[in-house]
This record gives C-alpha cells, structure tokens and sequence, in this order.
C-alpha cells in the first residue's frame, strides 16, 4: 500500500532526475564571442584557429582530448572548468589546451 509520504518521496525523486536531465540538456554552447573565450582564442572548430596568433596550435588537438574535456572523446559536446555552465565542442580549442596523457 502507497502512503501519501511515500507517494510524495517518489515524486521528489523522480523530479530530481527529471531536473538533472533537463539542466544537462539545456546547458549553452559557449559563443566564440564570450570574453573568457575571445580572450583565450576559443574555436568551436580548431581548424579555424589563428595559427599566426596561437602557433602552439598544431593539427589534431582538440577539445576531446584536452585533460580538462570533462566529456569523453566521442562526446560532440562536454563540459570544460574553465567555461562554467557551458558546454565546448569537442573539435573546439583553446590556448588552454593540456593535451590528454
Ligand atoms: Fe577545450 Fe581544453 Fe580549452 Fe577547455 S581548456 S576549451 S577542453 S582546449
């Protein structure tokens, strides 16, 4: 039998995750345009990149497999600390760039 207690600790729950989903989903892409990102040459495309301006860029780095992608290589998208609440195009980069060991 359902009590009205236990009906109402369902229904949390269940918001819970519905909210955490939602969030995850909703979560912005970063605009090239945001200071943080113009300042650290944020590309959402690393082909696009300014070699003149960033030569540490070379081919093949990008955000899927810099250590702070907090998503995993396949992932179009994931997150990044330096660029909280936002997420960063796995082909992105920026001058930040780790490479992933
Ligand atoms: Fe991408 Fe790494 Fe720059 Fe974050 S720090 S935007 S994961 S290259």
């Amino acid at each position: 039998m359902t009590t009205r207690r236990h009906f109402m600790m369902q229904l949390t729950a269940g918001s819970s995750i519905l909210l955490a989903g939602q969030s995850l989903a909703q979560t912005p892409k970063l605009n090239e345009n945001d200071p943080q990102a113009n300042a650290l040459g944020y590309k959402a495309n690393n082909a696009m990149v300014d070699a003149k301006k960033y030569p540490a860029h070379a081919a093949g780095q990008a955000c899927k497999n810099c250590q702070l992608y907090q998503g995993v290589a396949t992932d179009v998208m994931g997150s990044c600390p330096l660029y909280s609440g936002k997420q960063v195009a796995g082909a992105g980069w920026c001058s930040a760039y780790s490479k992933k060991v």
